[in-house]
């Protein structure tokens, strides 16, 4: 999605409000959605013109990856079940030396994002397609964006080659994600969207998506946590998470995410558990610079202020609401805000050392979010 000048950009619109100008090129794979989608994974693979297939898996899903194997015969090349959280660069080699020597020409990747973004990093140096069959709400498989980490350091760009190809979405399959992880994980997803309403390079398509998402999410979430094997209201978190994956593939992302990849990235806090807790933060702090947005999450949401609403659903649902309960030191809100400042993203609100202070504090201690105080 290219990103349009400043003097165009606004928080995307609702209809009655200014549209404004954008430039909107939606990127989607094929979906393939409904419980038991899984069943028309030989079709699929016939489509994608496969016969060999590379299946990628975590250790802990490797059973799953043994079930899509025994479905497609003949057509499994073998299984990969290396992937672990932020793809290490020994195992994308790992893989992509798997793949090379199977003679693979599709990588099918069953799992959440620690699985597809090894699919992706297979995909950028070989082009090999990818058929991802997401378990978590973590939306990596509507997006181009890679991550790969190297000494320590994970490192993101964008590239059509890793945009899966064909996305196959069965709730049967997310009905085993603990409670814990599918809340925490669809918070994250919640997050894509959010953001996704005030980025730069918003545009109004992306902002339906938004919207929906969020109301999808919000509606199953509580229904999936009274009851974890309620394929409908799975079916509407995973429904809610194809369309935040969407916006997070399309439009671009603020200080939430920058907050996010700093302190998975500098403490190796968990990846949406650390999304769960500073979502509601990151958007009382931008509450005031992106108002239209905020009209929209609390709509989606079903109450009157976005922050307020969305530390409610979290709390509500049992998810953890402070940094200090994911193992960061209070010593560590400084440093965190002064590499966060660095290399800021684009951000609805001014970014200011004490204002990060003030969001970071009320985050650790699982404060209810307040306002930044525009004085600070
Ligand atoms: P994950 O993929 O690391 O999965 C967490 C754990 O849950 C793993 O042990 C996995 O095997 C298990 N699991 C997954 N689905 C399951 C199921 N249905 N039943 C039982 N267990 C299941 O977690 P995630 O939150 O999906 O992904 C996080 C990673 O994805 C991070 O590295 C993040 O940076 C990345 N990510 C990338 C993008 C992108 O666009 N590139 C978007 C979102 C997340």
């Amino acid at each position: 999605m290219q990103q349009v000048s400043n003097s165009a950009t606004r928080s995307a619109p609702g209809v009655g409000a200014d549209i404004g100008s954008f430039v909107c090129a939606p990127q989607i794979p094929r979906v393939v959605f409904g419980a038991g989608a899984i069943g028309n994974i030989e079709r699929e693979i016939d489509l994608l013109g496969a016969r060999r297939v590379l299946i990628l898996c975590t250790p802990e899903q490797r059973g799953s990856a043994e079930l899509v194997a025994r479905t497609v015969g003949t057509r499994s090349a073998g299984i990969f079940d290396g992937a672990v959280m932020h793809v290490p660069i020994e195992v994308a080699r790992d893989a992509r030396a798997k793949a090379a020597a199977l003679e693979a020409d599709c990588a099918i990747a069953i799992g959440g994002g620690s699985t597809i973004g090894l699919g992706k990093a297979i995909a950028l140096e070989s082009s090999l397609p990818i058929l991802a069959i997401p378990t978590t709400y973590a939306g990596s498989e509507m997006t181009s964006i890679y991550g790969i980490t190297e000494g320590g350091v994970k490192k993101t760009g964008r590239d059509a080659r890793v945009l899966p190809r064909t996305v196959i979405y069965d709730p049967q399959l997310t009905v085993s994600l603990p409670v814990g992880l599918s809340v925490t994980s669809a918070i994250n997803a919640m997050a894509h969207a959010a953001e996704g309403l005030y980025a730069q390079d918003a545009n109004p398509l992306a902002s339906i998506w938004a919207e929906e998402g969020l109301r999808a999410l919000a509606s199953g979430l509580p229904r999936m946590v009274r009851q974890p094997d309620d394929v409908a209201a799975r079916s509407d978190c995973l429904y809610g998470a194809w369309m935040c994956g969407l916006v997070l593939g399309n439009v671009g992302v603020g200080l939430h995410h920058k907050l996010c990849h700093t302190l998975g990235g500098s403490l190796n806090l968990p990846h949406a558990e650390t999304h769960t807790v500073v979502l509601p933060h990151a958007l009382a702090y931008n509450a005031a610079a992106a108002p239209e947005a905020m009209r929209r999450i609390a709509r989606a949401l079903g109450c009157t202020d976005a922050a307020q609403g969305m530390f409610d659903l979290a709390q509500s649902l049992g998810a953890p609401t402070s940094l200090r309960e994911l193992g960061m030191q209070e010593s560590q809100i400084g440093p965190c805000v002064e590499i966060a400042m660095r290399n800021p993203y684009w951000n609805p609100a001014r970014l200011t050392t004490p204002r990060l202070l003030q969001l970071l504090d009320a985050a650790y201690h699982g404060r209810r979010p307040v306002p930044a105080r525009e004085e600070c």
